[in-house]
């Protein structure tokens, strides 16, 4: 077994992995993991005063702030914001993605979450999975023996098929890290979001006030989680705490009980134990 293990992101927008796996990332980081992040989007339509390059410009420099932030790679795809499809070229670009980086673990987004492009991406690494094994696809890049294993991040979706976590974690002392890191997207976490979402109490100008205002909001945002899962968690349960969640996907890779706990340090496991 490998002495360390290697994180590949690909989140449909250029915040998506620091809020749905921003503790996994940091715990990574922490124990000299290598660590990717990918916005497989542009992040073109996150805004609703800002357009086409000026805002795509905008949000790669708040990616590209953030991932320096918390010492991961990352890189800023170019399909458009709000129209990726589960296509060919998205196929081909996950696997010389995932056949180039060499992940251990693969994240991304489930096939039924709110936004169309999550739900593509899911479909498209979905697609992705086997493929990156066979050496008829892509030739020239180098297929994979043994394949990631691939496992999708928390949605509190319901149909037509509920989230089932396979790994916990409480990440409850990475709050105000992640907070940090969501605060370098000001153009969604201060500008666009509070708006599309709504907000109980208006964006401060204040850039300390700002973080507070943030980490409360986001707090709110992920509370479901804490709800749904903090008693398999010791019974967390208190408004200043955090859960991420992840199951594993099918079609990939399956993991064995210790090749879970490598891959997701300090877990609880509810299924397995
Ligand atoms: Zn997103």
């Amino acid at each position: 077994m490998k002495p360390t293990a290697r994180l590949l992101i690909l989140g449909a927008h250029p915040d998506d992995a620091e809020f749905h796996a921003g503790g996994l990332s940091l715990a990574y980081r922490a124990r000299g993991n290598a660590v990717k992040w990918v916005s497989v989007t542009d992040g073109s339509a996150g805004h609703h005063q800002l357009t086409g390059h000026h805002l795509v410009e905008r949000r790669r420099g708040e990616a590209t702030a953030s991932a320096a932030s918390a010492d991961v790679e990352c890189e800023v795809w170019r399909f458009r914001d709000g129209y990726l499809m589960p296509e060919l070229k998205l196929r081909e670009a996950i696997i010389r993605e995932i056949r180039a980086f060499r992940p251990d673990l693969v994240l991304t987004h489930r096939p039924w979450d709110y936004h169309p492009d999550h739900r593509a991406l899911g479909q498209a690494v979905q697609d992705a999975c086997y493929l990156v094994t066979v050496p008829g696809i892509l030739p020239g890049t180098t297929p994979l023996q043994p394949d990631p294993v691939v496992a999708y991040m928390a949605d509190p979706f319901q149909k037509p098929i509920p989230f089932e976590p396979h790994c916990l974690l409480d990440v409850t002392s990475s709050i105000d890290a992640i907070v940090g890191l969501l605060g370098n997207h000001e153009s969604q976490f201060y500008e666009f979001l509070p708006l599309s979402f709504g907000a109980p109490e208006p964006v401060p100008t204040n850039p300390a006030e700002r973080l507070s205002w943030l980490r409360k909001w986001f707090l709110e945002r992920t509370r479901w989680r804490t709800e749904r899962w903090g008693a398999a968690l010791d019974g967390i349960r208190a408004e200043e705490a955090l859960v991420e969640a992840f199951e594993i996907a099918e079609y990939a890779r399956q993991p064995d009980h210790d090749l879970l706990l490598r891959l997701f340090p300090g877990a609880v496991l509810p299924n397995l134990e």
